[in-house]
């Protein structure tokens, strides 16, 4: 039996799935990782990705904070691919209870996704220092420099920056996702970024997939390993018969 045929089988069988992605899921969508190496380092910014994205950075330099951020980070006219429609697929046949991500790109939810956990954050709400009025991605993208409120306070997006912590609310659902899933899938990061990483370790249903290019840490775990592009299997499994 190949991967797919393999994938396929268990998906078919599976009453609670859960799905864990980070930065790979998204570069089929035309959304580079910022972390990958042929990136940032090599361009017009001065500091690293993980400075220029860290909250003390954002208070200190905030044009700069958000002329990279815009740049690098925002992808506007990014569409969902075939992982984001299986995952809305298997939601929608019940099968799917929770994606959880660390993507702030909010393309599970165009993709039709409705319980989405951002690990991270979304760029797609923004809000008020001062007031927490809150502002769409389209207020961001179109300020010549720094987004300011009505009220004159500064817009910060809400995403997670370097230095801050995870919201532990979400972080709690996404423990209880994973401590509750019958599968696991886990696709598209090294699961190198701590603490994100550390929640599949509350997974114990024995059915673990990880779907990744290249090596991670877990792979010796996986009960099902599968060293492909994760549009094209979660594709050929789920949305192709
Ligand atoms: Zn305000």
């Amino acid at each position: 039996m190949t991967n797919i045929q393999q994938l396929k089988t268990i998906l078919q069988n599976a009453g609670s799935i859960v799905f864990f992605g980070g930065a790979g899921v998204s570069t089929e969508s035309g959304i580079p990782d910022y972390r990958s190496a042929d990136g940032l380092y090599n361009t017009k910014y001065a500091h690293p990705p993980e400075t220029m994205l860290s909250y003390s950075f954002f208070l200190r330099h905030t044009s700069e904070f958000y002329r990279f951020y815009r740049d690098k980070m925002l992808y506007p006219n990014a569409q969902p691919n075939k992982a984001h429609l299986a995952l809305a697929e298997l939601e929608k046949r019940g099968k799917l209870k929770a994606v959880v991500t660390q993507n702030i790109d909010g393309l599970h939810q165009q993709a039709g996704s409705v319980n989405v956990l951002e690990l991270h954050g979304s760029a797609h709400r923004n809000y008020c220092m001062d007031c927490k009025k809150q502002y769409p991605l389209e207020t961001i993208i179109r300020a010549e420099d720094v987004p300011r409120c009505s009220c004159g306070g500064l817009i910060r997006p809400d995403v997670v920056l370097y230095e801050e912590g995870l919201d532990g609310r979400v972080m709690e659902k996404a423990a209880r996702a994973m401590r509750d899933a019958e599968v696991l899938i886990v696709g598209g990061t090294s699961l190198n970024v701590y603490p994100a990483s550390g929640l599949i370790r509350y997974y114990g249903g024995g059915k673990l997939i990880l779907i990744n290019k290249s090596e991670t840490p877990y792979d010796a775990y996986a009960d099902l390993l599968i060293r492909e592009n994760i549009g094209e299997t979660l594709g050929a499994c789920v949305l192709e018969g």
